[in-house]
């Protein structure tokens, strides 16, 4: 009899920030593939009956590619297996959890997606930044940093006075900080760079669009790391005074 495949939204990290059918998921799992930013520590307890399978890239070092991912999946559930693929985040979000499904469905194995808490809102939350905040910014746009953005889309990155939450983009941070700089943003822009969110490691810099790759290299700042570039970063841990501070200058901003 053919088995399932489960998609499961690990979170940012931390177990308790797997959702409950998560934990529902992995317990009944035989199978478990994991990534390397998907909780995986305590995987042993949570998923006591499953064989668990490490599929985790590092950048540069594929360990299983995506297709070979997508025959492993497909191949246990056809024997009959309850997979689980075990994902940072959230399936949806830059996860390949789309081309997973799609995957499933063209062998025939039934497939189900269990949401995760997104890093792109859940990190810059750990450090204090609300990704939006009443009078400050009432948009949020998440982008991949994975490739360079093109002109087009710096271009309106810079002019749409939207809170920018950029994920993988340690590398390319130089080459899009400067392009929206070129497009209008100012230098000034608060900017914040969170590394590994939710770890003990954890390190957040704190600096302007204009300083943000000279910072972040000084501090040595690595994969992987959530970047946020807006006024909401002006309300990080600051408490009180700063959020009337920044609601203040929102406020008198012409227009
Ligand atoms: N599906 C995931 C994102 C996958 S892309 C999600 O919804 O969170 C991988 C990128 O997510 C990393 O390069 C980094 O930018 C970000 N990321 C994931 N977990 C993180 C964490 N704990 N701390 C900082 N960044 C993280």
């Amino acid at each position: 009899m053919t088995g399932r495949v489960t998609l499961v939204g690990g979170g940012p990290g931390p177990v308790e920030l797997l959702t409950l059918a998560a934990v529902r998921a992995l317990a009944d799992a035989d199978v478990v593939l994991f990534d390397r930013l998907a909780p995986h520590d305590e995987l042993a307890e949570l998923a006591p009956h499953a064989e668990l399978v490490d599929v985790g890239k590092r950048p540069g070092h594929h360990v299983v590619g995506q297709e070979g991912i997508e025959a492993l999946m497909v191949r246990r559930a056809l024997e009959g297996a309850h997979v689980v693929r075990l994902k940072g985040g959230d399936p949806y979000v830059f996860g390949r959890g789309g081309e997973e499904v799609l995957a499933c469905a063209a062998a025939g194995v039934p497939v189900r997606v269990i949401p995760g808490v997104t890093s792109a809102i859940a990190v810059p939350g750990s450090v204090g930044i609300p990704v939006t905040h009443r009078e400050v910014s009432r948009m949020v746009t998440v982008v991949s940093g994975h490739a360079p953005l093109s002109e087009t889309e710096l271009e309106h990155l810079a002019g749409l006075g939207s809170t920018i939450v950029i994920l993988m983009g340690v590398s390319n941070l130089p080459s899009i900080t400067a392009g929206l700089a070129r497009h209008g943003l100012g230098a000034d822009t608060p900017t914040a760079v969170i590394e590994r969110g939710f770890a003990a490691e954890q390190r957040t810099v704190v600096t302007t669009l204009g300083a943000a790759f000279w910072d972040a290299s000084a501090a040595g700042v690595g994969s992987p790391a959530v970047i946020v570039i807006g006024e909401v970063v002006r309300l990080a841990d600051q408490g009180v005074a700063t959020a009337r501070a920044v609601l203040d200058d929102a406020a008198s901003v012409p227009g």
